[in-house]
This record gives C-alpha cells, sequence and structure tokens, in this order.
C-alpha cells in the first residue's frame, strides 16, 4: 500500500524505533490507513486535549485512520509485531472512538 506523501513526512517526526513500527504496521495492515498524529508540540497536545504525559510529546505515538474493521485489525497486529530480537512491542494500543466520528487508533512503542 503506498504512503501518502504527508503520512511519511508525519513520520520523519517520530524516533526511528517508533517510525519503523509504525510503517511495519502499514505495510502488514495491507489495506488503507492513513497517518493523522504523530509528534506534537505542548501547545498542540493542549488544543487537542491531550494528556500532559501523552506519548505523543515524546515522539513515540502515532494516531490511525481507517474503516473499523481496519482499525480493529491493525490493533490486533500492532500488539503481535515485533522489530526483532529486544522488541517489547508497545506501550499503549488504544482504539479510540470507535463506530463514531473520528475514530482512530492510538499506538505507542
Ligand atoms: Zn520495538
Ligand atoms: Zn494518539
Amino acid at each position: 500500500m503506498p504512503m501518502a506523501p504527508s503520512d511519511a513526512a508525519r513520520l520523519l517526526l517520530l524516533t526511528h524505533h517508533t517510525r519503523h513500527h509504525a510503517e511495519q504496521l502499514l505495510s502488514e495492515v495491507g489495506a488503507p490507513m492513513r497517518v493523522t498524529s504523530t509528534y506534537r508540540t505542548p501547545r498542540r497536545n493542549r488544543e487537542v486535549g491531550g494528556s500532559p504525559t501523552s506519548f505523543h510529546l515524546r515522539r513515540r505515538a502515532v494516531d490511525f485512520a481507517a474503516d473499523q474493521w481496519t482499525l480493529e485489525k491493525a490493533a490486533r497486529l500492532a500488539w503481535q509485531l515485533r522489530l526483532g530480537a529486544g522488541c517489547t512491542g508497545p506501550e499503549e494500543v488504544l482504539l479510540e472512538n470507535l463506530g463514531r466520528a473520528g475514530q482512530h487508533l492510538h499506538v505507542a512503542w
């Protein structure tokens, strides 16, 4: 699934480790999925009502938008996928607003 240029640009704001996880997930899910949020400045995080301890502030969280079936599949994959020996998997996998406007998958690695 080719990645939209804007999605690739957002991924560049992440730590290398988190970016590689996000790229792996986008590749493995096998259905269209967009990157809607990665790094947030403290100001942006406040504007969107993010937690003051959000992984988005530390370049370690990604929000993905897709249809509900795809988001649920991606959440299962996020728990399962590893980058190699020593990778312990995600810190957070959260399906947010599922079935409602703004539904997305939040994953922190
Ligand atoms: Zn890892
Ligand atoms: Zn998030």
